[in-house]
């Protein structure tokens, strides 16, 4: 008897009945909104995992095999696995993570899609008519005009008639599609082309005994204003002409919430700004990379009065000792006026 039938105290060979009966009579004891024991959660958690398990089982084999492994299904790092026992195939899908996701880690409903007999036809495409219906390519006659003279029709194998169709719910093809809710915990820290893999999550193996792992390949979504070189996280930051020639506070935005860093003071040049170990997080052997803010200098537009008479008096300042301030103006100028 598996883990999973004895989760759900059930016998093996239970029917898709018994076990949704078993799973709801439990759900109602153990559900965290009637329970308020704090392992409740968690003993839900596995229930509808066993209940999972059995029924994809069920509709995947046609038997009732189970996979061993029923509190498996949390996020685990790709892991050496041992011995190469007989297992299922693994099952690769790409998940997609926002930026804030890969800082902050999340929690989050991943559907896997598995491909499983159609439950219309059970798996053989073909539906049977409840009326013979007379055979369309020959019109009945049970022959069709091939290359070489009149031939048997295949399609109703030379009856005329047809008491089958293709099935109307798989157009045939004897699969559908199912679909199975994952909750995913994605640590902080992973970036494109990182793998998170979800032990016993992928391809029942023939016995149903031992399934494969399900391999998300992450991706990150792109960031209207964040991009990502390396493990440094860059930004453009347009930031007044004056402030960087100053310095002081100031204020960046950042996956992990806005922070302030202090802008040393410095040239009113395009230049950039590295904060060490802010930007993707460390994970593994890999350490943090650091927050790159480009800065942009924007020169001040339409003054005022009151500003105008400000800038006045800051030219008037500048121009008496121009050589310090600006150097290149001062030597322009003594070149081509003041000779
Ligand atoms: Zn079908
Ligand atoms: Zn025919």
């Amino acid at each position: 008897m598996s883990d999973a039938h004895a989760l759900l105290g059930l016998q093996p060979g239970a029917t898709m009945q018994q076990i949704k009966r078993a799973f709801r009579k439990l759900a109602m004891q153990w559900h965290p909104d009637r329970n308020p024991d704090p392992a409740a959660l968690e003993h839900f958690k596995r229930l509808r995992q066993a209940h999972d398990r059995l029924l994809a089982a069920l509709l995947d084999d046609g038997d009732d095999g189970d996979d061993a492994d029923a509190g498996n299904a949390h996020a685990a790092e790709a892991a050496d696995t041992g011995p190469a026992a007989a297992r299922g195939a693994d099952r690769w899908q790409t998940l997609e993570i926002s930026l804030e996701e890969a800082f902050l880690g999340a929690t989050r409903p991943v559907c896997v899609r598995t491909p499983r007999p159609c439950s219309q036809c059970g798996g053989s495409g073909i539906e049977k008519l409840s009326v013979s219906r007379l055979c369309e390519p020959c019109r009945g006659s049970g022959r069709i005009r091939g290359t070489k003279g009149l031939v048997r029709c295949a399609d109703c194998e030379g009856r005329g008639y047809r008491n089958t169709q293709r099935c109307s719910q798989c157009a045939g093809s004897g699969e559908e599609i199912g679909e199975r809710w994952l909750q995913v915990v994605i640590p902080p820290g992973l970036i494109d082309d990182d793998e998170l893999r979800l032990a016993g999550e992928g391809e029942a193996d023939a016995d149903g005994q031992r399934a494969g792992d399900l391999r998300l390949r992450i991706r990150l979504s792109p960031h209207p204003l964040f991009r990502r070189d390396g493990r440094d996280l860059v930004l453009q930051r347009p930031v007044s002409a004056l402030r960087m020639l100053i310095g002081g506070p100031l204020r960046i935005p950042h996956p992990a919430g806005v922070r302030t860093v202090p802008l040393e003071p410095g040239v009113a040049h395009a230049r950039t700004m590295r904060v060490a170990g802010a930007g993707f997080p460390a994970r593994g052997q890999r350490a943090a990379g650091d927050l790159v803010i480009e800065l942009d200098p924007m020169l001040p537009q339409s003054p005022d009065k009151q500003l105008h008479a400000l800038i006045e008096q800051l030219e008037v300042a500048l121009g008496k000792s121009a050589r310090r301030h600006f150097p290149e103006l001062a030597r322009w100028e003594a070149d081509w006026l003041d000779r």
